[in-house]
């Protein structure tokens, strides 16, 4: 067969040689030792967590090396592909710190571009001529009725399912037929001429997993489809050869691929990358353990972390702590370090299964939370409300100053002990609503309608905005008193027959008048911050009781 003449007829015109692209893509110019990652997702939109996960380790293994990380969007499905994905893809891994050095709509060093395949075609078509001259890729004239009868039998026959061996057809195509087909007109694809046996296993050394056996790939896989679009497998190793990738993070689905691609860096005649396949999140589903799905878990897209208003660090810290069994060690002895001073490393990834844990990741947001300062708080609210937040929200920003006062009381700065109550910035935002507005009664009085009205009537008799928290004090206690109520505790719990309740149940309808709930910061603090007339308003129109 003249390989060459059947590459001319498949890809006509005159290509590139592989030196050029050597020497157009050459090797990066970088310290010893420093890694080139890349994350590649295609662009169908959805950015998950998964993305996230991987993106963290690139950008780790790359800057932790004095190395680089790159997008590269791998949009040679054109069904998948979103207006927008890109950029939805930029801005959510930014959120999270995860920063590309070059890339698709980022640029950098324009020598490995353009970073989208589609605008790689050339490249792509370059090598699959070669592969046909030297009569490693076929053309392949088989339908996709051919291909579904074909995976029937193989089903049929509990044999695996593909094109490979004496089922790879157009394999041993005469020259004849090939020119015959060809000259009909068919339509075609080209195929990868496998050498592989998969009778042959061998050692193979993954970054995370460690040394894995892998078979030998004997599938004859698709490297050009019909119109002239490389698969993801062909276009991935060309890319990751001349982008100069040292090594491919990637989901553990991957593994399954993995003699595909070796086999192609082969026949390519590019060495190979390493690799290093990271385990999937999980989910306690019940009894099972399951993969996070995009059907059944709204965490598992990042869009989910930005509108419940995640701070972006405690996300990170946890998916630190999940990538590197140290880093939660690490991390106790060093809590207000920089997360990235960690010494990340690819081999203290998780070999199996990760647990994805949002109770978990709740509690690191509480105590991330509660390390900022009132300010740091209030910039990290006012981001998320002038995304996601409701006019009435953003409003809460047009007073700074109360605002701190009252970011200052619900972290418990100054005080003995920070408070934990946040969680996230739309939990924060209702957390902190009575400030601002009395709108939801969250808490009933737990004494009757009657008490209620003459106890808050009795305090606003006595009330005085100047009073320091002491005098304050003192008047609650008076008021309980007046109503049969002990005004001191330890009078009470000798005896709790002889009153009503304890001036903490007076405490507590003072609470509840003024905020609508039973459970608040400092009740003095919040009398300041609302000021005399909105306490002496809401305790007056406080109608009890109120469910
Ligand atoms: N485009 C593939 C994906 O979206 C990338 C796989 C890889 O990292 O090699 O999953």
């Amino acid at each position: 067969m003249d390989h060459k003449a059947l590459a001319e007829r498949l890809l006509p015109g005159s290509y590139p040689s592989l030196q050029f692209y050597e020497e157009k893509y050459p090797a990066r110019n970088l310290p010893k030792g420093a890694e080139v990652t890349r994350l590649a997702p295609s662009p169908t939109g959805f950015i998950h967590l998964g993305n996230l996960f991987s993106a963290i380790a690139d950008e780790r293994i790359a800057h932790r090396s004095g190395g680089i990380v790159y997008l590269r969007i791998e949009d040679t499905d054109l069904k998948r592909k979103v207006d927008g994905a890109v950029e939805a893809v930029i801005s959510a891994l930014n959120y999270f710190d995860v920063k590309f050095d070059e890339g698709a709509e980022i640029g950098g060093d324009e020598t490995y571009a353009p970073w989208y395949q589609r605008q790689r075609a050339e490249i792509y078509r370059a090598f699959a001529k070669k592969l046909i001259e030297e009569g490693r890729a076929y053309p392949c004239f088989c339908t996709e009725e051919d291909l579904t009868a074909l995976r029937e039998e193989q089903t049929k026959n509990k044999e695996i399912t593909g094109y490979y061996g004496k089922y790879a057809r157009c394999r041993n195509l005469t020259e004849e037929e090939i020119y015959k087909n060809l000259d009909a007109g068919k339509p075609f694809v080209i195929r990868l001429k496998s050498m592989g046996n998969p009778e042959n296993k061998f050692k193979f050394h993954d970054e995370i997993k460690g040394d894995v056996t892998v078979t030998e790939n004997d599938q004859d896989v698709v490297i050009l489809k019909s119109d002239g679009i490389p698969t993801y497998h062909f276009a991935h190793a060309i890319d990751d050869h001349f982008m100069r990738t040292t090594i491919v993070i990637r989901g553990e689905d991957w593994l399954a691929s993995l003699p595909i691609h070796i086999e192609l860096f082969h026949a390519l005649g590019f060495p190979l990358p390493r690799y290093g396949h990271h385990c999937s999140l999980m989910k306690q589903d019940g009894e099972t353990r399951r993969k996070l799905s995009k059907r059944k878990d709204p965490e598992l897209s990042l869009e989910f972390y930005r509108k419940e208003g995640y701070f972006a660090r405690a996300v990170k810290v946890y998916m630190l702590t999940l990538l590197n069994s140290n880093f939660e060690e690490w991390y106790l002895k060093h809590p207000d370090a920089d997360p990235n001073e960690f010494p990340f490393k690819a081999e203290k990834m998780s070999k199996s299964g990760t647990l994805f844990d949002l109770d978990k990741l709740n509690d690191i947001s509480k105590n991330e939370l509660s390390k900022l300062s009132a300010e740091e708080m209030a910039t990290f609210l006012e981001g998320w409300a002038n995304e996601f937040g409701s006019e009435a929200q953003k409003a809460y920003f047009k007073d700074r100053e109360k605002l701190l006062s009252v970011l200052t009381l619900c972290m418990g700065i100054g005080g003995k002990k920070r408070r934990k109550d946040f969680t996230t910035a739309s939990q924060a935002m209702a957390f902190i609503e009575y400030f601002f507005t009395r709108t939801t009664q969250v808490d009933a009085y737990r004494v009757d309608g009657e008490t209620v009205k003459s106890l808050l009537s009795d305090f606003l008799s006595v009330y005085s905005y100047e009073d320091d928290a002491q005098a304050w004090f003192e008047k609650v206690k008076e008021v309980a008193a007046r109503h049969g109520f002990a005004a001191d505790m330890k009078a009470y719990k000798a005896n709790p027959e002889g009153y009503r309740g304890s001036v903490a149940d007076v405490a507590e309808v003072l609470r509840i008048a003024a905020t609508g709930r039973a459970n608040t910061p400092d009740l003095w603090t919040i009398m300041r911050i609302l000021g005399e007339e909105e306490v002496r308003r809401r305790l007056t129109s406080a109608e009890a009781p109120c469910e």
